[in-house]
């Protein structure tokens, strides 16, 4: 039996006729048509005003942070239970990730954390839209705006999901996006700040590209980054942004197949989609709890023994050698045991999606 894959992209639109494009008229760097076009589209995708396309997603975070001149001394609130890119990029900065409890039904940050966490030196707050489901962004900004906070969305899983009818991307001051390849459009490896503040976005195109003056060239008025997207990388990304909705619609529809096999078996938890949100399942994610019968681990393993690629739950960041302190955060450690991916690859069929369900509600594990 061929192996039922976890990710894979979808790159059968006009991908290949773009980066031809690129090869046949030269435009192989970070000059050219598709950047342009792919920074003003996606903007719009996301119902902002400006974006910078950068050269993947955890840059993305470096650039939005430096743009916002966080640093030294800073302490940036992030939650515990995301890729580790999202603290590593405040560790850059020299400033100092905070790291914060998930929310028990969204996964996502706990805003009653996220006020308990807040300091004199709390700068930023970070929320993640984590496996594609929006954080819960009303009580985050309102928090924000009583402490003067910046808040920076990594949307790194989630484009085109929506809190509240909005695109996320677009609620805070900058919203940051990967596109690698298991992402949900991707460039190969690539990534996009979003924001609607003509400054913020003047700034952080400035530092993208070595901080070069905008009125004399080759003249630095401070230390700038190479983060810039190929015009390559940004061909691919018009093509697949093309299709977006379709793409988004796939995981829609296989996350509704995936609740209609699952529902109702006792010890599989389905993923959240709150009322107020659009999830657009980068990854379908389900808890396994005690009544299953089988660990996290045993399921893991006696799905892959049937040729059935799945992938658990992220550590939780404050559990890993560089961020180990002691501290407990209860909610996050017991998602990160018991959660795992699901096959989330927008070319899967409905027969393989069956054989996974049906793996699962037949506890068909024995390897
Ligand atoms: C993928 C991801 C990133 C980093 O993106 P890269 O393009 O791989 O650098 C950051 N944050 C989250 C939550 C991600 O899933």
């Amino acid at each position: 039996m061929g192996l039922i894959p976890l990710t894979e992209p979808l790159l059968n639109g006009r991908e290949l006729e773009y980066v031809t494009e690129c090869i046949q008229t030269n435009w192989v760097s970070s000059l050219g048509r598709f950047v342009t076009q792919f920074e003003k589209d996606f903007a719009a995708f996301c119902h902002c005003s400006h974006g910078i396309a950068v050269s993947n997603g955890t840059v993305a975070l470096h650039l939005a942070l430096a743009a916002l001149r966080i640093g030294p001394g800073d302490e940036v609130i992030v939650p515990t239970l995301t890729f580790v890119a999202t603290a590593n990029a405040v560790r850059y900065t020299g400033a100092t990730p905070v790291l914060v409890d998930s929310d028990p039904y969204t996964w996502n940050l706990d805003p009653a954390a996220v006020a308990a966490a807040v300091t004199h030196r709390t700068r930023a707050i970070i929320p993640v839209h984590i496996y594609g489901h929006p954080a819960d962004m009303d009580p985050l900004l309102d928090i924000a705006r009583r402490h003067n906070l910046w808040v920076i969305e990594d949307a790194a899983e989630a484009h085109g999901a929506e809190y509240k009818g909005q695109r996320v991307g677009g609620l805070g001051h900058f919203g940051c996006f990967s596109f690698y390849g298991n992402k949900i459009i991707t460039t190969g490896e690539g990534g996009m700040v979003v924001t609607n503040d003509p400054d913020l976005a003047q700034k952080a195109q400035f530092l993208k590209d070595h901080a070069m003056s905008p009125v004399k060239r080759y003249w630095h008025p401070e230390i700038g980054f190479n983060y810039r997207m190929t015009n390559i990388q940004a061909a691919l990304g018009v093509a697949q942004l093309e299709r977006i909705d379709y793409l988004i619609e796939l995981r829609r529809q296989h996350a509704r197949q995936y609740a209609a096999e699952l529902q109702g078996v006792p010890g599989i938890t389905l993923p959240p989609e709150a009322d107020w949100a659009k999830n657009v399942y980068w990854m379908y994610s389900v808890l396994i709890e005690g009544d299953y019968g089988f660990s996290r681990d045993e399921v893991m393993a006696g799905l892959k023994a049937q040729g059935v690629d799945t992938r658990p739950f992220f550590y939780p960041i404050h559990t890993m050698p560089p961020y180990q302190s002691g501290q407990r955060l209860p909610v996050a450690e017991e998602l990160s045991k018991k959660g795992m991916n699901l096959p989330s690859a927008p070319t899967l069929t409905e027969d393989q999606i069956g054989t996974v369900c049906s793996i699962l509600r037949e506890k068909a594990l024995r390897t």
